[in-house]
């Protein structure tokens, strides 16, 4: 079975953490799928199709990494598109916490998958994309914590 990770997430918008752990995965795995999960009742802060295009701009000329959006269970989307792997970043011991009982309850639902985790390079632990969102509310300059090419 080809080596294929869904790195889940909102992407609201895409920060220079998710930046980082996506580029540091891409040689671990052959393909990697970006995929922005939608909740009809969480509508976000900014459009999908924009959180899209952003994500698509960056990775632009990295051929293994393409960009989906998906609703519903992440091990679903993983069963129905033959992943084996989930990717996601610790930034905290609290993320830790949360990521481990999801992590144990995606096994147990399907077996098949396994999360790995990639713990996130200190500059990108404070880092997060609500903080990003206050920063572009309140009139700052959100470029030092999004990516190159991420222009609002
Ligand atoms: P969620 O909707 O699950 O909170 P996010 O878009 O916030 O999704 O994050 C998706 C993934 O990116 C998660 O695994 C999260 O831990 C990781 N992540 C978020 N921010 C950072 C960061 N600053 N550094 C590294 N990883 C991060």
């Amino acid at each position: 079975m080809k080596r294929v990770a869904i790195f889940p997430g909102s992407f609201d918008p895409i920060t220079r953490g998710h930046e980082s752990i996506i580029r540091r995965a891409i040689p671990l795995f052959e393909e990697i799928i970006v995929a922005i999960g939608v909740n009809a009742e969480k509508p976000g802060f900014f459009p999908v199709e924009q959180r899209k295009a952003w994500l698509e701009k960056v990775f632009e000329d990295e051929p293994t990494v393409t960009v989906d959006v998906y609703s519903g269970l992440t091990v679903d989307y993983c069963r129905n598109n033959n992943i084996g792997f989930i990717l996601r970043g610790l930034r905290t011991s609290a993320d830790f916490e949360f990521e481990r009982s999801i992590g144990q309850i995606n096994k147990q639902m399907h077996p098949g998958i396994d999360t790995v985790f990639l713990l996130t390079t200190p500059e990108h632990t404070a880092l997060n994309s609500s903080i990003v969102r206050d920063i572009i509310r309140h009139g700052g300059d959100p470029s030092p914590f999004v990516p190159l090419g991420v222009e609002f």
